[in-house]
C-alpha cells in the first residue's frame, strides 16, 4: 500500500510503498476513504511548538520517524483480527486516533486524549495518510452510518476539539454569542456546532478577508478584522455589549492577550489553538475580573461518540471540504502551512 511519511522534521513528506498490514488479535484493518489534513500535522512537520521568547517544545525526542501522518481518518472495515469483536466487515467508521496507555490516571477516567504516554494514530504510530490504517481495537472505531466518510473525517480532530471546547462554556452558549478567534478549519466547524448545541451564535475575529467571508457563509453573526483601530469596540457591540466567552482557536501571544483584556467580569477564555508564543498576562486582571482561563486539548473518545450522535441527528456542519488525492499529501500540507486553505482539505486515498 502507498502511504505518505514524515522522514525528517522540516522535510517534505515522502511516498512509501509498504505491505498491506494483516490484523492480528483485536486489530482491525480500515480502508481509508478520507484523511483530513490538520494544522497539528504542520506542527509535527516543523518538529516543535513555539513557546515564546526563543523557547521551543521539540518533538525530536518523543516521536519516532519515519511516521505516516494523518489523525483524521475515516473509512471502511476490510479485515478483522481473530479477537476483534463488535464491528462488522464493511462498516463505515471514523477512526478515533486518541489512544492512550489505558493505565494512567487520565486513561482510567476515560480521558485517553490526556494520557501521559499517548499512542495516538498519526502522531505516535502510523496514521491515515495511507491506503489502509491498522486500528488496535474495535473500541477506537465509531460508526457513522451513511455519512460521507470524506466529509466526516475532520470530526475526529477538528470537530472533536471544537465540540469539547464549546462544551466548556456550559450554559453561557445559550445566553450570549461567543467570540471566536480564528476562522480556519476549527473556526468554521465551531460556527456549525454552536448551532447544533443551541448556542446564540458566534462573532468571528479573523485577519484574512477570505476566511471572514467563509465564516459569514458558515453562519457567523458578524466578523471583525482585528487590525482595525476600534476592533475591540466592534467586537463588544457585535456581542451585544458584554464579552463573557472567548474561544481562541489561534492561540498566539497576541490573541490570548487580547482576549484577557477584552473579557468582562466573570468571563471565560478557552484556548485551543497552538499557534505559539507567550502571553502578556496582567495578573491582577484575573482575580479582579474573576476570569477563567482554560485550555482544551482534543476531546475524549466518549465525546467523539456524543459528537457523532449529534451530527447523525442534525447533519454535518457545513464546512467547506476540499477533496484531494492522497498523492497530493505533501502539497496539501504545504498549502495549509502557508495559510492558503479555506475550510478543510481531506485526502481521498
Ligand atoms: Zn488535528
Ligand atoms: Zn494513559
Amino acid at each position: 500500500m502507498r502511504c505518505y511519511q514524515l522522514t525528517g522534521f522540516g522535510q517534505g513528506l515522502a511516498e512509501s510503498e509498504q505491505l498491506r498490514p494483516e490484523p492480528t488479535g483485536t486489530e482491525v484493518l480500515v480502508k481509508v476513504r478520507g484523511a483530513g489534513v490538520c494544522h497539528s500535522d504542520v506542527h509535527l512537520w516543523e518538529g516543535h511548538y513555539d513557546l515564546g521568547g526563543e523557547r521551543r517544545l521539540s518533538f525530536a525526542d518523543r516521536l519516532k520517524l519515519p511516521l505516516t501522518l494523518g489523525h483524521e481518518s475515516a473509512g471502511e472495515v476490510v479485515a478483522l483480527g481473530p479477537q476483534a469483536q463488535g464491528v462488522a466487515m464493511g462498516a463505515n467508521c471514523l477512526v478515533c486516533s486518541w489512544i492512550g496507555c489505558l493505565e494512567c490516571v487520565a486513561c482510567s477516567a476515560g480521558d485517553e486524549h490526556l494520557c501521559t504516554a499517548p499512542r495516538f494514530m498519526g502522531v505516535n504510530r502510523d496514521g491515515g495518510y495511507a491506503e489502509y490504517i491498522l486500528v488496535p481495537h474495535p473500541r477506537y472505531l465509531v460508526e457513522i452510518g451513511n455519512l460521507d466518510p470524506v466529509a466526516a473525517a475532520p470530526l475526529v480532530c477538528s470537530g472533536l476539539t471544537t465540540y469539547s471546547a464549546l462544551k466548556k462554556f456550559g450554559p453561557l452558549l445559550e445566553r450570549q454569542p461567543l467570540a471566536v478567534i480564528g476562522a480556519g478549519g476549527l473556526g468554521l466547524i465551531a460556527i456549525g456546532l454552536l448551532k447544533h448545541l443551541g448556542g446564540k451564535g458566534a462573532v468571528v475575529v479573523e485577519l484574512d478577508p477570505r476566511k471572514r467571508e467563509a465564516a459569514m457563509a458558515a453562519g457567523a453573526l458578524a466578523t471583525i478584522d482585528p487590525r482595525v483601530p476600534d476592533a475591540t469596540a466592534q467586537l463588544r457591540a457585535a456581542l451585544g455589549g458584554s464579552v463573557l466567552g472567548v474561544l481562541d482557536l489561534v492561540g498566539s501571544g497576541e490573541t490570548a492577550t487580547l482576549a484577557v483584556e477584552t473579557l468582562d467580569k466573570g468571563g471565560r477564555l478557552v484556548i485551543v489553538g497552538l499557534f505559539g508564543g507567550a502571553m502578556n498576562l496582567a495578573v491582577p486582571l484575573v482575580p479582579m475580573k474573576a476570569l477563567t482561563i482554560q485550555g482544551s486539548y482534543i476531546g475524549s473518545p466518549d465525546e467523539l461518540r456524543e459528537l457523532v450522535a449529534l451530527v447523525r441527528e442534525r447533519g454535518l456542519p457545513s464546512t467547506p471540504v476540499e477533496r484531494r488525492p492522497l498523492a497530493e499529501a505533501a502539497a496539501a500540507l504545504d498549502d495549509l502551512r502557508l495559510g492558503k486553505v479555506v475550510g478543510r482539505v481531506v485526502l481521498t486515498p
